[in-house]
């Protein structure tokens, strides 16, 4: 049941998804990888609509060059981990929700212990080797995987269902080339605006996930496009069979 002030708060979206929709929000649990670009939207977002816990994972300290893009951390955070300084801003921002911010480097040792428990897992990184792995471990938890990434003015999102769709390796067998990429902040925010809103779909079950989808957005352009994507009999990580 929702208190009296959860109704007041979050009043302008249970008219969207009602009451059972809030609920189902405010039990929901929330794994986000990285809190940067991508990450900082995607919390500050998931947790104004009430998403009850999230658990947010970043290894790196605030750093001025981030300042144009992640944009829960400010001046005055710089040199703080990233972690800390999220968790203050996202606290502030909602009181009524659990948030677990830790400072950590995601890898093979660690990755179970940080999904464990999580209903959605939202893969808000900058390098594809972390990516993949958070793949793997969406798949052998059977957890959806929300996959954005970003360059320059250009930005993508899939939902990925175990089970049910293309896993990300299906979509990128190969990981670009790691690099400094360019990048205007005007474009993690957009893509993790639709990360986030791909969550709050999934958690109350509302509209169509972008399942098997591939959403491209071109931000020089100003366009949204999607494009479908299947998955690959042979694909290492989802596939089953290897067809003749
Ligand atoms: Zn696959």
């Amino acid at each position: 049941m929702l208190t009296e002030q959860e109704r007041e708060r979050y009043a302008r979206q249970i008219l969207l998804f009602g009451e059972e929709g809030q609920e189902r929000l405010n039990d929901a649990k929330v794994f986000i990888a990285g809190a940067g670009g991508l990450g900082c939207p995607v919390a500050l977002y998931l947790a104004v609509a009430g998403v009850g816990e999230i658990r947010l994972v970043d290894r790196d300290t605030v750093d001025r060059t981030n300042l144009n893009r992640q944009v829960l951390h400010w001046e005055s955070d710089i040199s703080e981990l990233k972690a800390r300084s999220a968790e203050t801003k996202l606290r502030e921002a909602n009181p009524d929700i659990q948030i677990e911010a830790l400072a950590a480097t995601i890898d093979e040792t660690n990755v179970r212990d940080l999904i464990a428990g999580a209903d959605l897992i939202v893969d808000a990184m900058d390098n594809f080797p972390t990516r993949y792995l958070l793949n793997r471990e969406a798949l052998r938890a059977g957890v959806p995987l929300l996959h954005g990434a970003i360059r320059g003015f250009d930005g993508q999102v899939t939902t990925i269902v175990p089970g049910r769709t293309a896993c990300l390796e299906c979509i990128f067998p190969e990981a670009p080339p790691a690099e400094v990429f360019p990048v205007v902040g005007t474009t993690p925010g957009i893509i993790g605006l639709i990360q986030a809103n791909e969550a709050i779909k999934y958690i109350t079950g509302t509209g169509d996930p972008l399942l098997n989808r591939l959403l491209l957005w071109d931000g020089l352009a100003a366009t949204l496009e999607t494009f479908t994507v299947e998955r690959r009999p042979d694909c290492p990580v989802c596939g089953g069979e290897v067809r003749p």
